[in-house]
């Protein structure tokens, strides 16, 4: 209000060029404001948000002597902070402007312009009526705990743990799995440059061990968050390994002194294509080099009748511990970084294409350990009965592109098809056959290398393989028979059946079978396919709609390494900016409780989805806490009460704006 206590209402509306003219008329809606009661200026300009049109908000209110500001434009989600700035640059509080979003909900989904123009009309009155009751509000502001926290150590993980830690940020890098490295330590070559993975991943794996700046916990999870952005607090489950980190110096002696001559389970790095004892280091270049004792399979463990060999062999370090329980260990963070990673389609669930049935057919993944040095096999390419094959079918888009499995294209198949098949015919010089549905080789020198692999002689054939079944039954010299794999050529317009020794299946990218988990637990959203949801895909790529939460790598959606580390850097460096700030300015649109009104049922307490609502037991009322609102308002809707109130969402607001919708003046 100015001295007298008027009300004066600014109103702007914004063409938005032609996004909201082409539909609305502009005119006629600023006209119709400027008939409105308490509006004492109405004014149209082509991009409000630009810098001219917020300057004439900013000099309007001082000139003017505006005390409520209404603006017409897009979404609030995109320039209600523009806005806002611009009135507290006119010397108003930036809570007494209020958005009407005439783009989104009117030019944007109306093709009749009358009535577009007419709706805008209606939104402008029922503004104009709300904005009266704007009060004063203040922002506030908390200290953002200097730590961060790194959820996943593959190459994304790894990436932004190092970036923060050279940085200066001291940060927590937790791992599932025995070993950082993630997929990346699985490839042999990577594509188009066929650098050798793990010479280019190893020496980022060593630098994150030995950063004093970096807590590494591998074989460990996140079990629980609280708290919010500048401060979580994060709960870390560490697995027992049985064996000391601290203690233990990777000699691996205990792994030959296991009384396990032989590996005999399954090994999980090399997908079950060869056996590893009950206790082991997953690959050579593990970090840390320190082994895990499988409790499944471990007989001290499991019976206690064994002859310890291998805590024999270590006596004088003396790293093992069979006592080793699980710990659960709290720590603080201002922000968190997920880089949770991906799973690969599970080739069985394409019953036709014979994975699990026929034992020539691969994943890619399986055929990444067969042709690297360090797998099962020495980096041989055989098949199961010891052969080299001399045909080889890859099928692209296994799980991909499909609506009866996964909608999405998983980006990398394509060129790692033409990868694995660069590399498995310098191996064995085989006929490869890669089938595809369309060709993808965007990026840089992806082209190049696609040009290089074809001109190698590969046999490049478009159409979506059909079936895959034997030729005959396997040989009675043990031989494993081949297989024919049955495509429609799209380009010569023929069904082509043929004869293979090999199939390696292109499995797409998913999200990790836990993800669902993850998100409920860090409180972030996922996509329709379930990879977790940034805030704007091209504007907060990296943020998610959590404040001090962000994501690195294709736990957001499938991408490759070079992708996967820049949205590493992208994230850490988001990360920095909000701890650099040293606070975070907290949005007053919370709610809060009248006490005098509370009757202490408590039933508002456990439907906060942020635990922001406590019991005040000397008062036996309830309580919020301003910083852990997020201004959902579940619990102003659900209070019997209804003594739960919300900043910018009074009573008196929404009864004003509901009445000026409902009256047509
Ligand atoms: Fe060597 Fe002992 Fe570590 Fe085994 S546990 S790798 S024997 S130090
Ligand atoms: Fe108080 Fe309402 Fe919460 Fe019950 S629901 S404790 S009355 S604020
Ligand atoms: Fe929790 Fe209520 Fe705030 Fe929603 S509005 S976050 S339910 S306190």
């Amino acid at each position: 209000m100015n001295s007298n206590g008027a009300i004066r209402i600014g109103f702007y509306i914004c063409h938005c060029g032609t996004n909201i003219a082409g539909v609305i008329d502009v005119d006629a809606v600023a006209a119709y404001a400027a008939s409105l009661p308490g509006v004492v200026l109405s004014r149209d300009y082509k991009y409000m948000c630009s810098d001219p049109g917020q300057d004439l908000i900013a000099q309007d209110i001082r000139e003017q002597g505006l005390n409520r500001i209404v603006v017409a434009s897009c979404s609030p989600l995109l320039h209600e902070r523009t806005f806002r700035g611009a009135v507290e640059r006119g010397g108003l509080n930036p809570f007494l402007v209020h958005m009407v979003n005439i783009r989104e909900h009117g030019s944007w989904v109306h093709e009749d312009g009358g009535l577009a123009t007419t709706k805008a009309m209606d939104l402008v009155r029922a503004a104009v009526r709300r904005v009266v009751h704007h009060i004063p509000l203040e922002r506030s502001r908390v200290p953002v705990h200097p730590d961060v926290l790194v959820v996943g150590g593959g190459i994304a993980g790894i990436h932004a743990a190092l970036t923060l830690a050279a940085a200066g940020k001291k940060v927590t890098l937790v791992e599932r799995e025995p070993s950082i490295g993630g997929h990346m330590a699985q490839f042999d070559k990577t594509f188009p440059t066929l650098d050798c993975a793990a010479c280019i991943l190893t020496p980022k794996m060593t630098a994150v061990k030995a950063h004093p700046n970096i807590t590494l916990w591998t074989y460990s999870e996140v079990t629980a968050v609280k708290g919010s952005v500048g401060n979580f607090t994060v709960t870390v489950k560490r697995k027992p390994r049985y064996i000391r980190e601290d203690l233990c110096v990777g000699c691996l002696e205990c792994i030959d002194a296991c009384i396990y001559k032989d590996g005999k389970f399954a090994d999980e790095f090399n997908l079950g294509l060869s056996k590893r004892k009950p206790i082991y280091v997953p690959f050579p270049q593990a970090v840390p080099a320190v082994p895990v004792v499988d409790p499944e399979h471990c007989v001290h463990l499991k019976t206690g009748k064994c002859k310890d060999l291998c805590v024999q062999i270590c006596a004088e370090r003396n790293a093992f511990d069979f006592d080793q329980q699980p710990e659960f260990i709290d720590i603080t963070v201002g922000a968190v970084i997920l880089a949770t990673g991906f799973t690969t389609f599970d080739a069985k669930r394409i019953p036709y294409y014979g994975y699990g049935v026929y034992p020539n057919v691969y994943t890619a993944l399986e055929a990444e350990r067969l042709v690297n040095a360090s797998g099962p096999t020495g980096g041989e390419i055989v098949l199961p009965d010891g052969r080299a094959p001399a045909s080889v079918a890859i099928v692209h888009c296994v799980g991909s592109r499909d609506a009866d499995y996964n909608r999405w294209c998983s980006r990398v198949c394509c060129m790692y098809s033409l990868k694995l098949a660069h590399l498995i015919q310098e191996h064995t010089k085989a006929e490869i056959y890669n089938f595809y549905i369309d060709m993808r080789s965007a990026g840089k020198s992806m082209e190049e290398f696609y040009n290089r692999v074809s001109e190698e002689g590969v046999h490049l054939i478009r159409g979506r393989v059909a079936d895959i079944y034997p030729e005959t039954a396997n040989g009675k010299d043990g031989h494993i028979g081949r297989v024919i794999v049955q495509a429609e050529d799209t380009l010569i317009g023929r069904i082509r059946k043929i004869p293979v020794d090999m199939v390696i299946l292109s499995v797409g990218l998913q999200p990790q079978d836990d993800a669902e988990d993850v998100r409920r637990m860090f409180n972030i959203s996922c996509s329709a396919g379930g990879f977790f949801l940034e805030r704007h895909p091209k504007l907060a790529p990296v943020n998610t709609f959590t404040d001090g939460i962000y994501l690195a790598g294709a736990c957001q959606g499938p991408k490759d390494i070079p992708d996967a580390v820049a949205q590493a850097g992208a994230a850490a460096a988001e990360a920095l900016a909000l701890i650099d700030a040293g606070f975070v300015e907290l949005e007053p649109n919370t709610a809060y409780v009248m006490e005098e009104e509370c009757s202490g049922c408590k039933s508002c307490i456990p439907l906060c989805p942020y635990s922001a609502i406590s019991f005040a037991e000397d008062v036996l009322k309830a309580t919020i806490n301003a910083v852990l609102c997020k201004g959902c308002g579940t619990c102003v809707a659900s209070c019997p009460s209804a003594s739960i109130r919300q900043h910018l969402f009074e009573d008196a607001q929404i009864f004003s704006e509901i009445e000026g919708l409902l009256t047509h003046a």
